[in-house]
């Protein structure tokens, strides 16, 4: 099982990270570089991005078919004309097929960016026949197909760079078809390259800062979260997360799984006098010590290293028997015993610890138990511990009954 990373006996531990690698932003690519974290993030805003991207679709739908009434005017009643239609039609097919298969799958990340790549690729492709067979109306056609552009960049949320892609690739098809076309004055020709070079240009501007700004904002929102449920001096949780239910969720999983529990209190023995003698900073550094140890040898995703009390913490042991917990008091008891402190003063100071266990064994038929009632129970293994002489151990299983919620 994975441990904490490297803990020395004599290195302070840092208090909270707040630049966690894994909430970095790549900024060429808009987009967090752990894609756990992307993909947490973009299921955060899919309700929101499917709701703009439908209303998107609707409106490029009906904006296809009637922009079919142009082809009409400017083609007449012609062969040409209708098959120009037909197209602007089928557009609007896959812009309706996207916004249902949206509604039909509305968690998936999956349909929504098909759903806005398919539509972006089937109008423009469109967009370019269409222009193709209207040469005299080609530069009202780049404006046309600037103004597509912001919707690209703008309008249909995608991934950042599968709409520089469209974007960028749309308009080197268009401008490759100004240039084949003939018709234009080479001045003329310049101007409207010109203009879709701008309207990339300002496209992505506009996307990669809404893009960036919504992660930061989304990383500001995780890290404050983050730092609310954590206790400065240790970088340990604070009381809030056992508020906020952590054990009880851990004892209702063991309950579900029937796998054993254990929570251990652990004290730091005549802590008082610590501070009275080398002073509360000191008192402060042997507290940090004592907490990165208990960190560095709980299993990093799995225990929870919970400051109880001022130099008490509670650790939360899923799938611990009782003797796994015992072992593990011990290998901490020995090793903070053994381990020593620099203080300001240059001074070295040691110190030992107290724990009291409380494990609840397999549990299969048993109502719920009380996380509050657990934590009871190692208190008065820990008092055991204290009135033994300190620098010790003391544990035992409990009767998921007797740690009944409500009795
Ligand atoms: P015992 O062995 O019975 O646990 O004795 P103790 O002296 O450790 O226990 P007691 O509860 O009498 O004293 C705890 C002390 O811990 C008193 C309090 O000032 C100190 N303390 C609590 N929080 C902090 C802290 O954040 N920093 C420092 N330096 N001291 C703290
Ligand atoms: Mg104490
Ligand atoms: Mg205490």
């Amino acid at each position: 099982m994975a441990h904490r990373a490297g803990w020395l006996p004599e290195m302070p531990v840092p208090s909270l990270d707040l630049s966690t690698p894994s909430l970095t932003i790549d900024r060429r690519r808009a987009e967090f570089d752990d894609p756990a974290v992307e993909d947490r993030f973009i299921h955060h805003l899919l309700p929101q991005r499917n709701a703009q991207l439908k209303g998107s679709l609707l409106f490029a739908a009906a904006f296809y078919v009637l922009f079919g009434v142009t082809d009409l005017a400017t083609l007449g009643d012609t062969n040409v004309a209708w098959f120009l239609v037909g197209l602007r039609v089928l557009v609007a097919g896959v812009a309706l097929g996207g916004h249902y298969a949206i509604t039909r799958r509305p968690g998936s990340v999956r349909v929504s960016i098909a759903a806005a790549c398919a539509l972006l690729v089937a109008a423009l492709g469109v967009f370019m026949v269409v222009a193709w067979f209207q040469p005299e109306a080609l530069p009202w056609n780049t404006m046309s197909q600037a103004l597509i552009l912001m919707a690209v960049y703008v309008n249909f949320p995608n991934r950042f760079m599968y709409s520089v892609a469209i974007g960028v690739g749309s308009s080197v098809v268009f401008g490759t078809m100004l240039a084949v076309q003939g018709f234009l004055k080479a001045d003329d020709l310049l101007t409207l390259v010109l203009l879709l070079i701008l309207a990339n240009a300002l496209g992505y501007i506009a996307a990669i800062r809404f893009n960036l700004a919504q992660r930061q904002q989304y990383r500001s929102a995780v890290l404050e979260r983050q730092q609310a449920d954590r206790d400065p001096l240790t970088g340990c949780y604070n009381r809030r997360v056992l508020h906020k239910g952590l054990l009880d969720a851990e004892l209702a999983r063991a309950r579900r799984y029937g796998t054993a529990l254990s929570v251990i209190l652990c004290d730091i023995d005549h802590f008082k006098r610590i501070n009275d003698t080398h002073g509360h900073t000191a008192g402060d550094l042997i507290l940090a010590d004592f907490a990165g140890m208990l960190m560095a040898m709980t299993r990093e995703t799995v225990d929870r290293v919970v400051r109880y009390g001022g130099e008490e913490f509670l650790l939360v042991l899923p799938e611990t028997d009782l003797a796994g917990a015992h072992a593990l008091a011990e290998r901490i008891r020995l090793a903070f015993a053994c381990a020593i402190s620099r203080v300001e003063s240059g001074k070295a100071v040691s110190a030992t610890a107290s724990f009291g266990i409380a494990t609840v064994p397999v549990m299969h038929t048993e109502p719920p138990v009380s996380a509050g009632k657990l934590i009871d129970a190692a208190d008065a293994q820990l008092y055991a511990a204290k009135r033994g002489g300190r620098n010790a151990i003391r544990g035992g299983e409990v009767e998921p009954r007797v740690l009944r919620a409500g009795s």
